[in-house]
């Protein structure tokens, strides 16, 4: 018919989809991600820390996974600054959680890697194991110490801005929590906090373009939620400590036992025989993890039993999980870590020291040297 208005073309179609999905009706990203695929044009807003780090920056580097001990650089006093308010957990008999009980047939579990450093070292970052999981889209928790993030601030930031990812606090500088008492133990505690918050103000000051800070802040949340308690060791000072500090303790119930040098068959066996539904696994990434050599196959096998990968948050939010605690810390049974309690106190005389030394040689507040 000669009066037919002529037939919109598909591209015109589009244009009128997207003009309405980019003129405050709302970004709806899952669609625009669908007509990325329909059309094979990039319209998904792009990925602010694949702008901020290339490939090249996000991949491991050699050598950056070993750890330096007792280089005048392992010593950095904590930042000074106020923490953001955050609330107090209230509840009176604060408990551990070491696993999640799922509702049947939800079978997720949770990977966890400590990041810890203590006063006299910079740790390791085990890149490899990072890498792993991007290219296997594998969520995982990131229990990182305080210093830790800031000696490696820019493995920090890439961490807490992957999606995939979270990151908990491990204390500042991985101090025994049963021996240390009062504002030595507040502290441990609230410095990672601290730690936190200066690594996630300074997003954006490492890219190319440090206006991709505002968004990068946006996909991190402004402090951390859980806690890890070093060695495996508290008791109900400490406990109460890490609720005032408004975190939630979190250890494990599958210990990969990867900082023993092994065949990569012990940590598959040890893991995957020992996981469940809700299960939280211990592993490290600092440079004393050993079972990166058995990290494929875990998840290989794990994934053939119809396990998928969570945060412990994630496992956390499933409608109907419940934690299932303890009233203390432990690795796989009541009273297995109080053998470190020994090694900590020779420890924190040896800190001591390492700290007063350095403290000395640069004098108080000036911060590492490099
Ligand atoms: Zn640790």
């Amino acid at each position: 018919m000669r009066n037919r208005r002529p037939v919109r073309t598909p591209i015109a179609l589009l244009t009128l989809v997207l003009a309405l999905l980019f003129s405050g009706y709302g970004c709806s990203c899952a669609f625009a991600v669908k007509i990325d695929q329909l059309t094979g044009l990039k319209l998904t807003p792009p990925d602010p820390a694949r702008q901020c780090w290339a490939d090249e920056a996000l991949k491991t580097h050699p050598g950056e996974e070993l750890v330096r001990k007792g280089i005048p650089a392992a010593y950095r006093p904590p930042p000074e600054r106020q923490l953001s308010p955050r609330p107090s957990k209230s509840e009176d008999n604060v408990k551990v959680i070491r696993r999640v009980d799922l509702p049947p047939g939800v079978k997720l579990v949770a990977l966890t890697f400590d990041l810890c450093e203590q006063p006299y070292e910079i740790a390791g970052y085990q890149g490899a194991i990072v890498d792993f999981l991007r290219d296997q889209k594998i969520r995982a928790t990131f229990f990182a110490g305080g210093k830790w993030m800031l000696s490696h601030l820019d493995r920090a930031q890439q961490l807490m801005t992957d999606p995939l990812f979270e990151v908990a606090n491990h204390t500042w500088e991985h101090r025994n929590l049963r021996i240390i008492t009062g504002k030595k133990l507040n502290d441990e505690i609230q410095n990672a906090e601290r730690a936190y918050e200066e690594v996630r103000s300074n997003l954006g000051n490492s890219c190319s373009m440090p206006e991709l800070g505002e968004a990068l802040k946006q996909r991190v949340p402004e402090h951390m939620s859980l806690f890890r308690f070093p060695f495996g060791a508290c008791n109900p000072e400490s406990l109460r400590a890490v609720a005032d500090a408004g975190l939630t303790p979190v250890q494990w119930d599958v210990s990969s036992g990867d900082p023993t040098p092994a065949k990569p068959e012990v940590y598959v066996r040890q893991v995957v025989d020992n996981t469940k539904p809700g299960s939280i696994i211990l592993f490290h990434a600092n440079g004393r993890g050993h079972a990166t050599v058995a990290l494929s196959a875990i998840a290989r096998e794990l994934k053939a039993r119809g396990y998928e990968f969570a945060t412990v948050t994630d496992l956390l939010n499933v409608e109907g999980a419940k934690p299932v605690l303890t009233d203390t810390c432990f690795d796989s049974k009541l009273g297995d870590t109080n053998r470190y309690d020994t090694l900590s106190r020779q420890l924190e005389v040896a800190f001591e020291r390492f700290s007063k030394e350095q403290i000395g040689k640069r004098g108080v507040g000036k911060g590492p040297t490099r």
